[in-house]
């Protein structure tokens, strides 16, 4: 064999190790928390759905993971991110929204014995859309999706405000009626001044406003937000962050959304010259933002002619 057929033989052994599989790592933040910065991007086969943050929580008595990804096989690759950290099993789970990649992995977990816990206010939205996001994350992923089963929490938080100690580690979640999705929380850690916002917080990407997104309300979560002043923020999508910058990647946004909308509605402006004069240019910085601005902009409309 020449030098070159050996290193043509080489490559092709490695191959099969080049198969798509999503690399989670888990970064630390603060003592003993950790954020897992998924792609921006869309869902592919390449990052298996998980194309948004995770968090991790070790604690004395086990580990706290935020948000279980959007797949069986998926869960089992953050499960396996997890053990490269802590030998402490997963025994609790918290789904802070209603989207796929929030809670699909759900299953793989309970099957580990893990505790499963949301806002009760996502508990319809979850039961609703679990079936189609399994069917869109099958035609995504083909056979990655395999396994995947959409299973509901079994603790539902009901307040605007829940302390929960886990493990000896004191939580505080934080539901203002709903934001991206009905169910958005924020899970926020006290000691460690750390917060994490799901996905009412979107930085270096365009947010997304759904049917079943509210965006008045969403500004009242982020009153909340304001109000803790975390000293970090590992958002739903995009770097962990500061306050600053998710005032200028979520907060200026949709203030200026609803002001324009607001106003088009007021002065009886139809839907599609309100979506047409909306100026976009100071979020066509963020990505995705030329594909998803004209949906949130109506749906903001439609919204803002509810109120
Ligand atoms: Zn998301």
């Amino acid at each position: 064999m020449t030098a070159w057929t050996k290193t043509l033989t080489w490559l092709l052994w490695l191959l099969p190790l080049a198969a798509p599989a999503v690399e989670v790592t888990f970064r630390p933040v603060a003592d003993g928390v950790y954020a897992f910065v998924g792609e921006t991007g869309a869902r592919s086969p390449r990052n298996e759905g998980l194309n948004a943050n995770l968090g991790l929580v070790v604690t004395p008595a086990g580990a706290v993971l935020i948000d279980s990804g959007a797949t069986f096989q998926g869960a089992r690759q953050i499960h396996e991110a997890v053990r490269r950290i802590t030998p402490q099993p997963v025994r609790w789970v918290i789904n802070t929204g209603g989207q796929d990649h929030r809670w699909l992995g759900n299953g793989y977990f309970q099957a580990q014995g893990a505790e499963l816990i949301a806002h009760a206010a996502g508990q319809a939205d979850m039961a609703n859309r679990g079936n189609d996001h399994l069917l869109a994350l099958r035609a995504a992923l083909g056979p990655l999706a395999d396994g995947t089963v959409p299973t509901l929490p079994t603790r539902w938080l009901a307040g605007p405000d829940e302390p929960l100690m886990l493990g000896g580690v004191v939580f505080q979640f934080k539901h203002r009626g709903g934001a991206h999705t009905p169910g958005d929380l924020l899970v926020w850690l006290p000691q460690q001044r750390v917060l994490f916002a799901g996905d009412t917080v979107y930085v270096d990407r365009m947010l997304g406003v759904l049917p079943v997104s509210h965006t008045g309300r969403w500004l009242k979560t982020f009153e909340v937000i304001e109000q803790l002043d975390p000293q970090v923020l590992v958002p739903g999508h995009g770097a962990v962050t500061n306050l600053a910058t998710a005032r200028a990647d979520t907060l200026a946004y949709l203030q200026a959304l609803r002001a324009h909308m607001k106003q088009a509605v007021d002065n009886g402006t139809d839907i599609s010259a309100a979506v047409k004069s909306f100026n976009t240019a100071p979020f066509l910085r963020l990505l995705n933002a030329a594909e998803l601005m004209p949906g949130n902009a109506s749906r903001t409309y439609l919204e803002l002619e509810r109120e």
